[in-house]
This record gives structure tokens, C-alpha cells and sequence, in this order.
């Protein structure tokens, strides 16, 4: 804005130059504040008159009226030989928010909100802000894989919209520390470098993926602080609220711009006895209420949840009531994102006098970046390397582990498997899984208590106590947001269908009119200001898969063969011809994951007798075209094994050439 201001004074100063006659130029002045006003009629007529009278295209209009509401800042300034450069107070930005509500109403620029991601689907949140040649993108996540994602480790969204508009690109904003909103930054950073903003929890976990990718080096890496309120570019002000979620640090973001203020909540839930006294800044949100939001991008996680979201603090009293007097070795499972729940953990291990130990990679580097970062409070020595556990007995320790979702190779599993190295469960452990288990995993989630059970250990899991919460708002404090946040658009956002729908519901609840909610699909253009919001367009989006070293070579045909393989086996069949197009060995007959060949023998000289006869007959008719050999022994032996077993193996026909 202030760049903004100092290029008007320039105008100011050739315009005035011009309008030697000052009463000339107020005299337009007050015709232009009758053609908005008619314009705001939609009184064309009224237009027509007003465009004859002065005889000048509308654009140039509107910015003369730009100057004239502008007219006491820029006198001042202009009597100033150098442009005044001084630090904004908050009411100084929201009073530049007010001019610039009045300044640009008629300008034709809209506001552009694209998601890449995070619409329909958990997971992989990015959106991006575009105004004129200006981007700004809120957060970058991951997704993971779904079940038929065979060998996919990670899902990250399609950066090709940001790649070309790369120049346009101020920042990269992100709301909290969770993978779905920090995952892919590392591969975004790989195609194109861009100023990375968030608080400094959330940028030491950036750091940490940072570091494994060998980036941190080039990365420009920006702390702020809630509450503060950043400039990127000439047209966006990203301000950083105080939120609440299950992750210190994080923050709900007021997007500043010409076409309006847009609030997008981040993760939140409403706790009003947070662990770490850090509430949710629900002044600061009703502020912005009643000077006017846009539009609000809401978390929907549980927007299909009546009620409220307990507070985290009632899992601390649940664990204290757990932990006293308790005799055994305590084991809790949970996600190491939760780093509220880690501290809870150990504030009833501290006040029952056990040491902790850690297990799994990814909670080792989580505990071990909140300690650094003065995000978890243990008194020293609380923490104790896995290999100690020994030196302790069973009512003096308390292991925080991953796998409460029973991931296959998670260490709880590998406990309850028998196969974990340092842990090993038996019947004086109390296991906690302090998670429900996310939907897809309820079975691997049931098999690991029932393992841990045979073993003798005593569970207790979200069925059974309450030992755990969520970290996203339910419809009473999604109504919250709504009321405070008032604002003339909404838009649903960080959720399944159903969730966006379940949200659009409470939002119809609140008063919204439902022209006014807007379901978004991802890579679609949205198109916003006061005026009205269109969605005009969509842009290149989807899912690229991570699998080992590789980015977006696995694609849906691979992935189909995956599945194609998965579920029917292969069936390779091997000819060896010379160059006369004589068969001089095979056909040979290889399978996997068909049929067991020793007690198929007869199946399988069935199989070779057919491919024999059916070669044959191609030679024969003189068709030596390797492809036409090739799609023979396909469709022949296709049809065949379909015959014989109601089975579909993957068929792959080779032929090699001797001399
Ligand atoms: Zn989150
Ligand atoms: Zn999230």
C-alpha cells in the first residue's frame, strides 16, 4: 500500500500539474462520486449522461476518484520532498483496508481463490490467492495414499499452475506444522524457490523436511509471530492470528486485499482451557467481523459433529486418573503430530515420578524440535534413551510410541507382533491408544489391541475412556467462527464431499444466503469481490505420487497394472524365433501370483499345448509380424485361462530373435 501511495502522489503531482484550474478538478470530483453512485443503481442511463458530460473513459474515472478520497494523505505527502516510510500500526492497516474497499470497489480486478488441493479429499491443503500479478499461497501438504494406491508412499498436489505463474508468486504462507499443510513444500522448493512465512514452530518442522530434502540451504525461511501482519507484494497484508488446534503455534490467517479482507481459519478447534493457555483469538476475529470479511474458508473436518470438541485439557485429567497409583509399565500411542498430547503425557509421568522413552522415528524428531524450540516443557532428565528402559522398573517408565492407527510397520505393531527390538509388551503393560483410529484404519487399529490382549497387556482405547479429543471444531464452533467472522461469502474448505456439504449446512443455519456459499472443486477459479464470486475457470490440479526417489513417474497406468497385478497375477510367455521366422525354442511359461505351478502341471501343458497350436497357425497363414505373434498369444490364451479358471492374469507376451 504504501508503494501504492507513493505511485498516486505521482500521479497526484502530474494530474495537478494538469488541473492548473482547481475548481475544474473538484468540480469532476463530484461528478464521479454521482456516477458510482449510479453506477451502484446499475442506472445505465445515468452513466451514459455523466460519461458524455466529462468525456472521458470510465477507467480513467475511477481513478481520479481514487485521488480525490485519497486528497488529504496525499497532500500532505506530496509536500514532503522523499516519500514517508514508517511502520504500520494495525489500526493504520485496517483504516488502509477501508480506503482500499472504497478505492478499488469499481476497479475491475477480482480476487482469484484457486485450491490445489484440500477440496473433496483429506489432506494436500494449498490454495492459492491471486490478485492482478500478484500470488500469495496458503499452505502445502501432503495426502497419503489411498488403499489402491498400490506402492505410493506419499500424494502431493500439482504444482504446475504455481510453476508458470512462478514470477507472480510473493509467498508461501502456511497456518501449522501438520503434514497435510507442510508435506510438499520440500517438492515445491525442488521446482521453484519461494519466501516461506509461518511461525517458529512451524518452521523448525519445515526445517526438519527441509534438511532430509538437502534444501535448507537455498530456502528463505521467515519467522513471524501471531499476531503480526506481513506485506506481500503491493496488494496483499497476511496477518497471523492466534489459533487452536492440536499443534502449538498455530494460526488462523486474515488475508488483506484490494477486492476485500478473507479470513481462512487454518485447522482450529474452540478450546477455552488450552494445555498451553494459548486460546484461539476470538477478539481479534469478532474485530474483523464488524469491519467487514469477504469471505471465510472454514476448516471441515467435523463439520458432521453436533456439539463441541472437548477440551484437550480433559484427556490430561483422564491420563492423571490413569497414571496415579499405577503399578505397571505404561505404553501410549498416539499421533506425533499432537504435540499437546505428548505434553499431557508428560506432565502425568512428571507428577507420577517415571522417566520417558520415545520410540518411532517421526515422534523422536517431533518431541526432540518442540524441546529445541521451547514447545514442550519436561524437567531435565525426564527423557531417557530406549535403551535404558532396563535400568528402570515397570512403575518408573512411561514409552510414548507411533502407530495409533496400527500401521503395519509402526512400532505398536511391532510390539504387539513380538517384533519390536528394544520393547517388549507383556502382561504388567498398560497400553494407551490415545487416538481414534482415522477412517480406513479401524481394522489395522483392532487387530493391534487384539495382539497386544493375547500378549496379556491391559488396553484401554478410545472405546472404552477418553482418551482422546479431535483438534478440529465441531458445528457449534463452526458456528462460532460464523458469527463472529460474519462473512458475505463462505467457503468450506479442508474436507471430504460430505464435510464441505455438512459445513454448507450449518453455514445455511447461520443466515448465509446459499448463493452466497460456494462449494469449490479443486483447481477451480473462483472469482470474488463484494459484488459477486463466479467460479470462471479451472486450472491444471491433481494428485502426483511419490513412490522411493520418484516424483509423478507412477501415474494411473502404472498404478492400474499395480492393481491389475496385484489382484490377478502375470502369466509371461517366452518364444524364441530366428530371423526366418522359425520358432527355434519356447513357447516357456513363467507365472507369479497365478496359480501354484506344481499342482497346476496339467493347466500348464494345456496352456503350452494351445499357445503351440494357436503359433502355428500364425506362421502358417504367414504372419511373422512380431505384434500380430504377440496379440495371438494374448487374446488366445486370454480367452483360455478365463475358460479354465474364471481368472484374468496380466498376459505378457517375448519374443527374442536369434541369428
Ligand atoms: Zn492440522
Ligand atoms: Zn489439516
Amino acid at each position: 500500500m504504501e508503494e501504492n501511495l507513493t505511485k498516486e502522489n505521482q500521479n497526484v503531482n502530474e494530474g495537478s500539474k494538469k488541473n492548473t484550474n482547481k475548481k475544474n478538478f473538484n468540480k469532476k470530483k463530484k461528478l464521479n462520486r454521482n456516477f458510482s453512485k449510479n453506477k451502484n443503481n446499475s442506472n445505465n442511463q445515468g452513466n451514459q449522461n455523466i460519461q458524455n458530460q466529462s468525456n472521458e473513459p470510465s477507467v480513467k474515472k475511477v481513478q481520479k476518484k481514487n485521488v480525490s478520497i485519497l486528497d488529504k494523505k496525499v497532500k500532505k505527502q506530496v509536500m514532503k520532498s522523499k516519500p514517508v516510510k514508517k511502520k504500520r500500526t494495525l489500526d493504520e492497516t485496517l483504516e488502509d483496508q477501508f480506503f482500499l474497499k472504497e478505492d478499488f470497489s469499481f476497479k475491475k480486478s477480482k480476487l482469484k481463490i484457486i485450491p490445489l488441493g484440500g477440496i473433496e479429499e483429506i489432506g494436500k491443503n494449498i490454495t492459492v490467492f491471486e490478485y492482478e500479478d500478484e500470488i500469495v499461497i496458503v499452505d502445502c501438504g501432503i495426502a497419503f495414499p489411498e488403499e489402491d494406491m498400490l506402492g505410493i508412499d506419499l500424494v502431493i498436489p500439482d504444482f504446475t499452475y504455481l510453476v508458470n505463474n512462478q514470477k507472480k508468486i510473493r509467498g508461501l504462507v502456511i497456518t501449522h506444522g501438520h503434514e497435510d499443510h507442510i508435506g510438499s513444500i520440500a517438492y515445491l522448493l525442488k521446482q521453484i524457490n519461494v519466501p516461506i512465512y509461518a511461525t517458529k514452530l512451524t518452521i523448525g518442522l519445515i526445517k526438519n523436511k527441509l534438511e532430509e530434502h538437502r534444501l535448507l540451504n537455498i530456502a528463505q525461511l521467515n519467522i513471524v509471530s501471531q499476531g503480526d501482519i506481513i506485506d506481500l507484494g503491493k496488494y496483499f497484508k497476511v496477518e497471523f492470528i492466534r489459533s487452536c488446534h492440536s499443534i502449538p503455534d498455530s494460526v488462523a490467517l486474515a488475508i488483506h486485499t484490494p477486492a476485500g479482507v478473507v479470513v481462512h481459519t487454518g485447522d482450529f478447534k474452540i478450546d477455552y482451557t488450552p494445555i498451553d493457555d494459548q486460546k484461539i483469538d476470538l477478539g481479534r476475529l469478532a474485530e474483523l467481523g464488524n469491519k467487514g470479511v469477504l469471505a471465510l474458508l472454514s476448516d471441515s473436518t467435523n463439520a458432521e459433529r453436533k456439539g463441541y470438541t472437548m477440551s484437550e485439557s480433559t484427556v490430561g485429567e483422564v491420563f492423571n486418573r490413569l497414571f496415579t497409583n499405577c503399578k505397571k509399565r505404561i505404553v501410549v500411542a498416539t499421533f506425533a503430530s499432537n504435540m499437546h498430547r505428548v505434553q499431557q503425557i508428560v506432565n502425568s509421568a512428571v507428577a507420577n515420578n517415571r522417566k520417558i522413552a520415545v520410540c518411532g522415528r517421526s515422534m523422536i524428531n517431533m518431541i526432540q524440535t518442540s524441546i529445541d524450540l521451547g514447545y514442550i516443557h519436561a524437567p531435565k532428565n525426564t527423557f531417557i534413551d530406549i535403551d535404558l528402559l532396563k535400568n528402570y522398573n515397570d512403575d518408573q517408565l512411561v514409552i510414548i510410541t507411533t502407530g495409533s492407527q496400527g500401521e503395519p510397520m509402526s512400532a505398536l505393531t511391532r510390539m504387539a507382533t513380538g517384533e519390536h527390538r528394544k520393547v517388549n509388551i507383556n502382561s504388567n503393560d498398560l497400553v494407551i491408544i490415545s487416538a481414534t483410529p482415522i477412517p480406513g484404519n479401524e481394522k489395522f487399529v483392532a487387530r493391534v489391541i487384539d495382539d497386544l490382549m493375547k500378549i496379556g497387556a491391559e488396553v484401554v482405547y478410545s472405546s472404552l475412556d477418553d482418551v482422546h479429543v479431535s483438534g478440529h471444531a465441531c458445528q457449534e464452533e463452526q458456528k462460532l467462527m460464523l458469527s463472529l467472522v460474519r462473512p458475505k461469502y463462505f467457503i468450506p474448505v479442508h474436507g471430504e464431499y460430505r464435510q464441505l456439504v455438512a459445513h454448507r449446512n450449518t453455514a445455511r443455519i447461520m443466515g448465509i444466503p446459499a448463493e452466497n456459499i460456494i462449494l469449490m472443486k479443486n483447481g477451480k477459479i473462483l472469482e470474488i469481490n463484494e459484488n459477486d464470486a463466479k467460479l470462471t475457470g479451472s486450472v491444471t490440479n491433481g494428485s502426483v505420487f511419490i513412490d522411493g526417489l520418484g516424483v509423478g513417474d507412477v501415474g494411473n497406468i502404472v498404478i492400474r497394472d499395480r492393481q491389475h497385478l496385484s489382484q490377478n497375477g502375470l502369466i509371461i510367455v517366452v518364444l524364441t524365433m530366428n530371423k526366418s521366422g522359425a520358432v527355434v525354442a519356447g513357447p516357456d511359461v513363467i507365472s507369479r501370483g497365478f496359480v501354484y505351478v506344481r499342482e497346476s502341471e496339467s493347466l500348464m501343458d494345456d496352456v503350452k499345448h494351445l499357445l503351440n497350436t494357436e503359433i502355428t497357425k500364425c506362421l502358417e497363414s504367414g504372419n511373422t509380424d512380431w505384434s500380430s505373434i504377440k496379440t495371438t498369444i494374448k487374446e488366445s490364451l486370454k480367452t483360455f485361462i478365463y475358460q479354465q479358471t474364471k481368472r484374468n492374469p496380466m498376459i505378457l507376451p517375448v519374443i527374442m530373435e536369434v541369428d
